[in-house]
């Protein structure tokens, strides 16, 4: 038998409750893995061997499962990944996070296997952007340059003149000061940059991440008042009276850089609580809390599609080389663009 310390989860699904009404509308798809699979009981050193083997880096969000950021290469948010997936040397890439990620790195490496253990693990807000709405919509606004939110497709980044992240995406938004700017897809974020930026101007696709939208801004008022002490640091795809309340707005890395330096010791942190395990391995005496949702039953600001991905779904992609990422080249070369010219300002 394994060490305790080595033995990783075995289960292949995160359970969410189903019945509660915030998470009805989330869509859930579950890959199976085949009865009949067998495991090796060091799970975590098979994945490490298997790594060497197939000559692969392994890229992991912070939104990942702790035990899966531990045995990434490199842990990040969606820009730091994207500018990793730029320098990758290795045969394979092996993705954990959402779809629109590994698909960016397939774009930048388009002769690297690129793979995804779980390939459900898309994403609300880039689903809720569909490139044909969205060819309609900039016809729409003829003139407009295209601001994207790394948060789309590969078919909409080739719609796009620029993408950005949370990160950056104010700075994006500023390259084109002389012009009229489409933001997509993210209304909140945009509204964040819109005041930020100074462009009320902003014509914004009206999209929304269901996770962070699920914060509620009712009970962390009544949160705040419990712990008078603690500081609220929210990610700006937070509805506004969320972001009102919060003594820090920014990107995942921002949040997490903020929450290691501030004198506070104790945070409410509305986003993801992924973010949770690199900010305890710099600074574990300090208290965290999850924001409340609107449904205090239910684990509904875990992102259920970056959850999808599992040690188990990771050993067998690194074993069989699949789920594969593929992006059709016509597709890639236009979407290539604007992610370069994003990673050259930034
Ligand atoms: S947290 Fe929201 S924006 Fe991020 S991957 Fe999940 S659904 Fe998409």
């Amino acid at each position: 038998m394994p060490s305790p310390k080595k033995r990783l989860r075995t289960k292949t699904f995160i359970g969410i409750s189903s019945g509660s009404a915030c998470v009805s509308s989330l869509k859930f798809f579950v890959m199976e893995i085949s009865k009949n699979e067998k495991f090796p009981d060091d799970l975590e050193a098979a994945i490490r061997e298997l790594k060497r083997e197939r000559n692969a880096i392994l890229l992991a969000h912070y939104y990942q499962e702790s035990e899966i950021q531990d045995l990434a290469d490199v842990v990040g948010d969606s820009l730091a990944l994207a500018r990793a997936a730029q320098q990758v040397d290795k045969d394979v890439i092996a993705f954990c996070g959402v779809h629109f990620m590994a698909e960016t790195a397939k774009i930048l490496n388009p002769d690297r296997t690129v793979v995804l253990p779980d390939l459900d693990a898309g994403c609300s807000l880039a689903d809720g952007c569909p490139a044909d709405e969205f060819r309609a919509f900039i016809a729409r606004h003829p003139g407009a340059k295209v601001v994207s939110y790394i948060n789309c497709s590969a078919e909409v980044k080739a719609m796009s003149d620029l993408i950005c992240t949370s990160s950056n995406a104010v700075k994006m938004v500023e390259h084109f000061k002389d012009d009229p700017v489409i933001f997509a897809p993210d209304r909140h974020l945009a509204r964040h940059v819109a005041k930020q930026a100074n462009r009320p101007d902003l014509i914004v696709w009206e999209g929304a991440c269901e996770v962070h939208e699920l914060f509620s801004a009712k009970a962390l008022a009544q949160m705040k008042v419990r712990h008078p002490d603690a500081e609220v640091l929210a990610h700006p795809e937070c509805e506004q009276a969320v972001l009102d309340q919060a003594d820090f707005i920014g990107s995942t890395t921002g949040i997490i850089q903020h929450a290691i330096k501030t004198s506070a010791k104790t945070l409410i942190i509305a986003t993801e609580d992924g973010v949770f395990h690199s900010i305890r391995r710099k600074v574990p005496e300090k208290t965290l809390i999850q924001a409340p949702g609107q449904d205090e039953s239910c684990s509904c600001n875990r992102c259920p599609y970056m959850r999808l991905n599992t040690p188990e779904k990771l050993y067998l992609a690194l074993r069989d080389l699949k789920p594969e990422i593929r992006v059709p080249e016509a597709t890639r070369v236009r979407a290539l663009q604007p992610i370069e010219l994003m990673l050259k300002l930034s």
